[in-house]
């Protein structure tokens, strides 16, 4: 096919150059999609019809020599609980089957300003919560690299449709690891900016001081790309940050010479999978073999991690929540009811389902009276232990490198029975939300069985920058991120 394998920033270079139109590069990809989308399942909704007029509005433009952005074709996919005008926006949700934006988020408001090609809305966990995607209301979908297992979660769409050349690059969204580890499950890049950084207007809340939009690429190149775009302030998010935004590509090839890496003792420990743990090691070692430091750290704090956020967490769900009554929007029983009270009731008892259920009897009780101060507030001043840790550490260094996560993709219906299982997967990639540091994940290696490993780096507030900059060095040193799965 066409454009089969290339990556974002390659389409779009054929298609400016005129070796190819935007719209035969739509036209591959939904093909693409047909054949494969059935096993793989990582959309909800698809707009040909709307895609294949953008790129032909891309190719007149080209042909009278008209002004193109710096997506100009490139066709993306949107997970979706990211705002869509005029485009079903469910959050995998029986509460929200029907909901139809009247308006973009920013980041795709940004994006089609661009000229990027909206293709469709990607399947996630219901509302953004699980680590595997079976907590979508719909559908459950697989991994390209082996279909018996699980994309990662809750961005799994996202990165099965990346994975599996059904979309060129993607968005997610990162409240504990939902860019980061489903990217390192499928072997993608994975990019989590600093809180603050990307604007969440439109972005449906989930937990409103962790949710952060991130991207879901084939390369550190087209994240550095996708985040040029998507970053900058905007007066719609109050926690948006007015910080001076650099040229991510800018010397993107190019990382100084003393650098000082550190690594965490506590996320190489106990839980965490050989193969998984010795790419990683090796991958460190080049980055030794090239000059760089390797500074052993400890985070003493990070063991709470997992624990305070699903405290912080699920306390900001329930909050977020409590908007869908199925009188505004959403849901509605075909039950009549005497009473409000039991109205309410009804919508939520059928439209939420029960991961998401039990997300907002967990937020409830850590904030009810007489419980608070036990859980909430002690989560909340955990947290701050477990930011002073960061601080401490990049006093000392430049990064902090970990594996993405614990163990490669597992089956599906492996951990549904056990939530506090599956809540483990998210141990290495929580800490960084919890503290509001951007983090990227990396392809590093494959297990003996083909899966997809990630690593992680870690920067300071607002450094994507040079962490962009010490992925891409990797990715130059090695040739992970070009491996494809045999679906074709
Ligand atoms: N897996 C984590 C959770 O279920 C993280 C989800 C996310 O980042 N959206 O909460």
């Amino acid at each position: 096919m066409l454009s089969y394998g290339l990556s974002a920033s390659s389409i779009k270079e054929k298609i400016i150059k005129r070796e190819i139109s935007a719209q035969e590069v739509v036209e591959d990809l939904f093909e693409r999609i047909r054949i494969k989308d059935d096993l793989v399942k990582a959309y909800l909704y698809l707009d040909k019809e709307g895609a294949l007029l953008k790129a032909k509005e891309i190719d007149e433009k080209l042909s009278s020599g008209g002004q193109l952005g710096i997506l100009a074709g490139i066709p993306v996919a949107i997970k979706d609980n990211i705002c869509t005008s005029g485009m079903k926006t469910t959050c995998a949700s029986r509460i929200l089957e029907n909901f139809i934006p009247p308006y973009d988020a920013f980041v795709v408001k940004r994006m089609k300003e661009e000229d990027a090609i909206i293709i469709g809305k990607t399947n996630l966990d219901e509302f953004a919560m699980g680590s595997s995607n079976e907590n979508s209301a719909f559908q459950i979908t697989r991994n390209p690299w082996n279909t018996d297992c699980i994309p990662g979660g809750s961005g799994g769409g996202s990165a099965a449709a990346v994975t599996a050349d059904m979309a060129f690059m993607a968005l997610g969204s990162d409240t504990g690891g939902s860019v980061r580890q489903p990217s390192a499950i499928c072997g993608n890049v994975g990019c989590k900016p600093t809180y603050g950084r990307v604007s969440r207007y439109g972005l449906v809340a989930f937990a409103s001081s962790l949710d952060q939009i991130g991207s879901i690429t084939k390369d550190v190149y087209d994240a550095a790309l996708l985040l040029q775009v998507v970053s900058g302030h905007d007066g719609c998010d109050s926690t948006s940050a007015n910080v001076a935004v650099p040229d991510y590509l800018a010397g993107i090839d190019s990382i100084n010479d003393n650098l000082k890496i550190g690594v965490p003792k506590e996320f190489f420990g106990d839980g965490l999978n050989q193969e998984i743990k010795n790419s990683v090691t090796n991958a460190l070692e080049i980055y030794k073999n090239n000059g760089a430091e390797l500074v052993d750290l400890s985070l003493p704090h990070c063991g709470y991690a997992v624990a305070t956020y699903y405290i912080i967490a699920t306390a900001e769900a329930s909050s977020n929540l409590a908007r869908y009554d199925g009188v505004r929007y959403g849901h509605r029983s075909q039950l009549s009811e005497d009473n409000i009270i039991d109205m309410y009731s009804r919508v939520r008892a059928e439209g939420f389902g029960s991961e998401v259920k039990r997300r907002i009897l967990l937020g409830n009780y850590v904030l009810s009276a007489g419980f608070y101060e036990a859980y909430y507030l002690k989560a909340s001043k955990v947290r701050n232990l477990i930011k002073s840790d960061f601080e401490e550490a990049f006093k000392k260094v430049d990064c902090i490198i970990s594996p993405t996560c614990p163990s490669p993709a597992f089956k599906i219906g492996e951990k549904t029975t056990d939530p506090l299982e599956m809540y483990l997967s998210d141990i290495y990639t929580i800490p960084a939300n919890l503290v509001g540091i951007p983090g990227i994940s990396i392809p590093c290696g494959f297990t003996a069985t083909g899966l997809p490993i990630g690593m992680q780096i870690m920067g300071k507030h607002f450094e994507e920058k040079k962490i962009l900059k010490i992925a891409k060095f990797f990715e130059n040193e090695t040739d992970f991120h070009l491996k494809k799965p045999e679906l074709r």
